[in-house]
C-alpha cells in the first residue's frame, strides 16, 4: 500500500478535493465565471484567470487513455512493477494523472475507455484510478 509520505498533504487549494475523496467522489474544479472544469486544483481559473469562481463539480468517472506507459522499475518498494502510469481524459474534459488497474499492464492502449476505481489510502483519503471499461461486464473475481 502507498504511504500516507508519499502522497501530497492537502493545502488551501486542494482541501476540497481531497476531502471529496474521502466520500469516494472524483470533483473537478468548475468555474462559475466561463464555464470551464480544470483539474488538478489550481488557485485560479487557467482559462479566465478567474479566483472567486471556482467552486467543485462531480466527475462522472468515465474517459479514455490519451497517453501510457508501464513502469518496470518500482520507485519504491510500495510500488509493485509492472503497472501503468496513464493520462486519462476524463468525459468533462481535463486530464487527470493516474494508474490503469485490473487489466494487464501490456495491453493497455491509448484510446481505451475507462471507468473510475480508488485506491485506498492509511489516512481514509484515496486516489482515483481507472479499469478498463470493457472489464465491467466481467464477473468480479
Ligand atoms: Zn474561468
Amino acid at each position: 500500500m502507498i504511504a500516507d509520505h508519499e502522497v501530497p498533504q492537502p493545502d488551501e487549494v486542494t482541501e476540497g478535493w481531497w476531502a471529496a475523496t474521502r466520500q469516494r467522489r472524483l470533483v473537478l474544479q468548475h468555474c462559475g465565471d466561463c464555464g470551464r472544469n480544470q483539474h488538478p486544483p489550481r488557485a485560479v481559473c487557467t482559462a479566465c484567470g478567474s479566483t472567486a469562481g471556482l467552486g467543485w463539480r462531480d466527475a462522472a468517472g468515465t474517459g479514455t487513455v490519451d497517453s501510457c506507459t508501464v513502469v518496470e522499475l518500482a520507485p519504491s518498494p510500495n510500488f509493485e512493477p509492472p503497472y501503468v502510469v496513464a493520462r486519462v481524459r476524463l468525459a468533462e474534459g481535463p486530464v487527470v494523472l493516474t494508474n490503469v488497474v485490473d487489466a494487464d499492464p501490456y495491453d493497455v492502449r491509448i484510446g481505451d475507455a475507462v471507468s473510475l476505481r480508488w485506491r485506498e489510502l492509511p489516512d481514509g483519503r484515496a486516489l482515483p484510478v481507472f479499469r478498463p471499461a470493457s472489464e465491467e461486464s466481467k464477473p468480479r473475481e
